[in-house]
């Protein structure tokens, strides 16, 4: 008897102590049972270079979760259309980053359906080059000036949008953009003084690398992805390499080098490839690599 009795003084006992503990919790804590949920920010960027950009400036941020909206392997979103699935991932998501300067141009669906889902536009502020047409090239990322400066607009907006984790973009932003800038003072060291400037390159993405690094793009083998020169065109291309005298040809690690391969056993130039970094490796410093690898190309090519 006196056992239970017992037993059932600690069952009261333990019973008291949980609901003062509770009612303790409820007063110190503010809405406990959601806090994982509701502390985390879920970034979503358009596409890969986008993706690394941010990734430098967010991904090491407690409770910030960046997620890209395309495949790996989609590379530059040239008429993209939006699927159901990417959809889905914005609606889960407060903000969007994008590169902007025309890339994305499904935005208009994005901003009627997610009226408030926040948009980072990277490219806000970059000097565009005109692109074929009407239309400004977006590729701007390809030359370091530019990404720094989308770097930049990324940690400043981030921060404003998220002022408790500002000084975390902020200074994940100086670290990124030191690296940058430190890799772009190399590549003018070692292509600055390469004798031959003119290139020869495969879709629209190198004017404004070119810029940067005082080269001529001369002509440009397939215009966009999956469209392949016709025979006028190629005969166009092999006749300004013919009257150039241009040894050296560049084509991406993205696209089929078909086309580029008839013009350099035409021509016998030589091919080389280089990297727009609009794929690769889902790691901070990809970019990073794939220019030192562009840098080493060039070095080749160029001297
Ligand atoms: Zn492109």
């Amino acid at each position: 008897m006196r056992k239970s009795a017992n037993l059932l003084t600690t069952f009261v006992l333990l019973l008291v102590f949980i609901v003062l503990l509770t009612s303790c919790r409820g007063q110190t804590f503010q809405m406990p049972e959601k806090s994982t949920e509701s502390e985390t920010l879920t970034i979503v960027t358009s596409f890969y270079p986008v993706y690394i950009a941010t990734i430098n400036v967010a991904g090491d941020v407690p409770g910030v979760k960046v997620i890209n909206m395309t495949q790996p392997a989609t590379g530059c979103l040239h008429d993209y259309q939006l699927k159901p699935d990417d959809l889905k991932t914005l609606s889960e998501a407060q903000i969007f980053v994008v590169n902007g300067a025309g890339m994305e141009t499904f935005m208009d669906k994005v901003t009627s359906q997610l009226p408030n889902l926040k948009i980072i536009e990277a490219s806000k502020g970059i000097p565009l080059i005109k692109g074929d047409g009407e239309d400004e090239n977006p590729h701007v990322w390809v030359s370091i000036s530019n990404t720094v400066q989308q770097v930049k607009n990324i940690g400043q907006q981030l921060a404003e949008l998220d002022p408790e984790h500002a000084a975390q973009y902020i200074t994940n932003t100086n670290v990124y953009v030191d690296k940058l800038e430190a890799l772009r003072a190399r590549m003018h060291q070692a292509l600055d003084g390469a004798g031959k400037r003119d290139i020869i390159t495969f879709h629209e993405a190198f004017p404004y690398f070119a810029r940067e690094f005082n080269l001529n793009v001369v002509a440009v083998i397939e215009r966009e992805p999956g469209s392949e020169p016709g025979p006028a065109e190629l005969a166009g291309t092999i006749e300004i390499i013919q009257k150039s005298g241009i040894k050296a040809m560049f084509t991406e690690p993205q696209y089929p080098a078909k086309a580029a391969e008839v013009i350099a056993r035409e021509t016998g130039a030589k091919l080389f490839i280089l990297d727009p970094a609009v794929t690769g490796p889902m790691e901070p410093d990809a970019y990073l690599k794939i220019m030192e690898a562009n840098m080493k190309t060039l070095e080749e090519a160029l001297n």
